[in-house]
């Protein structure tokens, strides 16, 4: 320390020799002097001595030149008051640490300069003690380093604007944030970003600008004259007007900008980087006619490309979002969008009082036009039928694509009384512009709808079931004849509401074990002889009795609960048939037929179910018939085939039920490994006295001959149809005539015997 000391010493005080000969030394000391003042001066450095208080004792010319002014004005006054309030504590702290065991010591600093700026210092502060080693000043050598202070803090701004980016902050935060900070670097600048939005630029942000200019020049057109926006926006390039009154590029708006002292401006576009189109400007205003520097070039460049990175972002999620909400094929709104309207609609409606109509649209034969046609031309059909929707509604209506063939429309603003009215008004339009032929691969084709109105009059209504309502409707109106509209009504909800009531008790019933197998004895008309029988479901309610299957197997089947249902079916039939082989004193077979429903035949399980069955109860696989109707097997559905082979490999029988209801064409039957045809019962009806009846039950039994299956005949009720049936060949019958369905307990007496069958009064059977 003694080295800076005694320098320091030999500027400060001028020199203080004590050399014997006066002359000689004198000039050897200025000398020196000189030497180290001419060391100092031509320092680039800031170097300075003050007190305690603050009050300079020496500054250099740099120092002097940095704060614009003398040596003289400055030494004898104090820096402090230039040193910010904020600033000033940190500065104390660093000066007060020094002492005889700690000289030297740095700190950063803030100081505000004659004309307003605001610069950073770094300082090297050192202690000057005397030879008591008290604290005689202090001497600093510093620099400015306020480009890097801002550099640094541009970084900062830059990876805090990039998280809010990545964070999904709403874009015109972000904007603003970026003009605040280019505002930041620099003080006189103020900023305004505006989005292309077609040939107009749209105010994006603005923070610092006056809000009766940024609603002034909201709108500017792109273009030549569009200010200096606007031709930035249009030449995709750079554009600086220096002065606004006199440039030709203002003259629309010179007026807004004058009336707000603005005189210049600097445009760049933002160009986003994936396609090099133009998707804003980002603009610097001036109170007076300035240019850019090179350093503010440099730092709206950052801010153009942090812009153009929230611009994109943000149109990537609109993007996404429309991606969400929108059907990819019609571009209509999607299920999910509908609610979120109809949410919405519902909640004006309340306030407003007005009603709101859900309509659900469901084409009739859609799934012909897909098999016949192909794919593409359904995708083609689903396309033009969303237009010509679009094309009959109200502006203020929206269609959506609710899935598949099924279209849903929203009417808003129904008047309470003519509600009802209107929307009927709105189906009938829909159902008209439906009777124009669609041009399908080259080929006029007629379509029909089927369409279900639900009305929300009064706002409370959820919006699932508004549209569970329609839905309602819809099958109501197809249930009628197609082509036609219902209104959901009380009546509907009645029976929706026991619908609901008889699902929730179905659920029960599988876990309580609710449900009861019956038997229907199924005879051999050639050996005159029982030789199955037919389970047939019951469902034992605790209110309402003993339930038949028409008034649960579909919605079982439509809910997926006869899966579960099904399996206890076929476990009960086996573990009875296993029972009643034991019961029977000779070896003749039983078999025993279970029914399977569509559902069940979809379910990849089906064959691990029957073979566990099986395998459980011990009951034999080839006395186990499977019973699958005639219009399941023609649905020709890829799973069905996969099942039905999968069945066959256990060795179960299968048999084709209600054969003749679903026009089939008998060589279908090839195609699958059957074992029995079952012919319905509305043709066994007729047998006698009707001749169509009987032509078909001929053929049929031909035919299943042919193919070398066994012809069973159902619904067999008087000994009329049973002689008929035994004259036409065929193989077996069951029917009320033999027996009703009953319990496998009441059934037991009459497999054991194992006699010939001789029903009561029959009298054409052998035996
Ligand atoms: P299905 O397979 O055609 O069963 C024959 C139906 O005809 C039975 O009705 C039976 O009671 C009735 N029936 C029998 N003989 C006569 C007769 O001489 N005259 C008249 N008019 N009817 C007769 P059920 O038991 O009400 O079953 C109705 C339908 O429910 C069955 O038709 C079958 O499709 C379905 N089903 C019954 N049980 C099950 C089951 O466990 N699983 C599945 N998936 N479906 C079942
Ligand atoms: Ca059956
Ligand atoms: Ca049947």
């Amino acid at each position: 320390m003694s080295d800076v000391h005694h320098a320091a010493s030999a500027i400060g005080s001028g020199g203080s020799a004590g050399e014997n000969e006066p002359g000689v030394a004198e000039a050897r000391v200025r000398a020196s002097e000189d030497r180290y003042r001419g060391i100092v001066e031509d320092q680039t450095d800031l170097i300075c001595r003050f007190q305690a208080d603050g009050r300079l004792t020496f500054v250099n010319e740099a120092y002097a030149r940095y704060f614009g002014t003398t040596v003289e004005a400055l030494v004898g006054t104090s820096f402090e008051p230039r040193v910010p309030e904020e600033d000033r504590a940190r500065l104390q702290r660093a000066l007060s640490s020094l002492g005889p065991h700690h000289p030297v010591t740095t700190v950063e600093h803030r100081v505000a300069l004659d004309d307003g700026r605001i610069r950073w210092q770094q300082w090297a502060e050192r202690v000057v003690l005397d030879e008591h080693e008290k604290i005689v000043e202090y001497q600093a050598v510093g620099r400015d380093v306020t480009e890097q202070r801002q550099a640094e803090a541009l970084v900062g701004d830059q990876v805090r604007i990039l998280e809010s980016i990545a964070k999904g902050a709403p874009l015109t935060d972000t904007l603003a944030e970026l003009c605040r900070v280019v505002e930041a670097h620099i003080p006189d600048g103020r900023c305004s970003i505006m989005l292309l939005d077609g040939a107009t630029l749209r105010h994006g942000a603005a923070p610092s600008l006056p809000a009766e200019f940024v609603r002034g020049v909201d709108g500017t057109i792109v273009g030549p004259n569009g200010g200096s926006s606007g031709a930035a926006a249009f030449r995709s390039e750079q554009v600086i007007v220096t002065d606004i009154e006199h440039d030709p590029l203002w003259d629309r708006s010179r007026d807004l900008a004058a009336a707000h002292g603005l005189q210049a401006c600097w445009a760049t576009p933002i160009v986003a980087s994936g396609d090099d189109r133009v998707r804003g400007t980002f603009a610097v205003y001036h109170f007076e006619p300035a240019a850019p520097t090179q350093e503010h070039e440099h730092l709206v460049g950052l801010a153009v490309q942090l812009a153009s990175i929230a611009i994109e972002r943000e149109e990537f999620e609109a993007q996404l979002s429309h991606q969400a909400h929108h059907d990819p094929l019609t571009g209509l709104p999607n299920r999910t969008l509908f609610l979120e309207f109809l949410m919405l609609a519902l909640a004006r409606a309340r306030r407003y009082h007005t009603t709101v109509a859900v309509l659900f649209l469901d084409l009739d034969r859609f799934k012909l036009v897909n098999d016949s046609l192909g794919h593409d031309a359904g995708d083609e059909l689903l396309v033009s039928l969303g237009e010509r929707l679009r094309g009959v509604l109200r502006p203020g209506d929206t269609v959506a694509r609710f899935g598949g063939d099924e279209f849903t429309v929203l009417c808003e603003d129904l008047s309470g009384a003519g509600a009802r009215h209107q929307a009927v008004e709105v189906a009938e339009r829909l159902l008209e512009v439906m009777k124009q032929p669609f041009l399908l691969e080259g080929e006029e084709q007629f379509l029909s709808a089927s369409i279900g109105i639900s009305l929300g009059a009064t706002g409370e209504e959820r919006a699932d079931e508004l549209l569970r309502d329609a839905d309602s409707a819809m099958y109501r109106a197809k249930e009628r004849g197609k082509g036609r509209w219902e209104v959901f009504d009380e009546a509907m909800r009645e029976s929706a509401m026991a619908r609901l009531d008889t699902e929730n008790s179905l659920h029960r019933a599988i876990e309580r074990g609710e449900f009861r197998l019956f038997f229907q004895p199924i005879i051999s008309l050639t050996e005159a002889r029982c030789v199955g029988a037919e389970a047939l479901v019951r469902w034992q309610h605790p209110e309402r009795g003993l339930v038949p299957p028409y008034e649960f197997i579909n919605l079982a089947e439509e809910t997926g609960m006869i899966v579960p249902m099904g399996e206890w079916v076929v476990n009960e039939a086996c573990r009875q048939g296993a029972r009643w082989k034991t019961e029977r004193p000779r070896d003749e077979p039983f078999s025993v037929a279970v029914n399977l429903s569509g559902r069940q035949l979809a379910h990849p399980g089906l064959a691990n179910q029957v073979r566990d069955a099986l395998e459980q109860s011990g009951f034999d696989a080839s006395l186990l018939c499977l019973e699958i109707t005639e219009s399941v097997l023609m649905e020709d559905a890829e799973a069905t085939i996969v099942a039905i082979k999968a069945l066959k490999a256990l060795g179960v029988g299968l048999s084709i039920d209600d054969f003749g209801t679903g026009y089939s064409s008998l060589g279908y039957l090839k195609r699958f490994p059957v074992d029995f045809v079952k012919v319905d019962r509305s043709f066994v009806d007729g047998l006698g006295t009707e001749a169509e009846d009987s032509a078909i039950v001929v053929a049929v039994v031909s035919l299943g001959h042919a193919l070398g299956l066994r012809v069973v005949a159902e619904g067999v009720e008087t000994e009329q149809q049973l002689a008929e049936l035994i004259a036409l060949g065929c193989d077996d019958a069951q029917g009320f005539f033999f027996a009703p369905p009953q319990p496998a307990s009441d059934l037991s007496e009459l497999i054991a015997r194992s006699r010939p069958w001789r029903p009561p009064g029959a009298s054409v059977m052998k035996g």
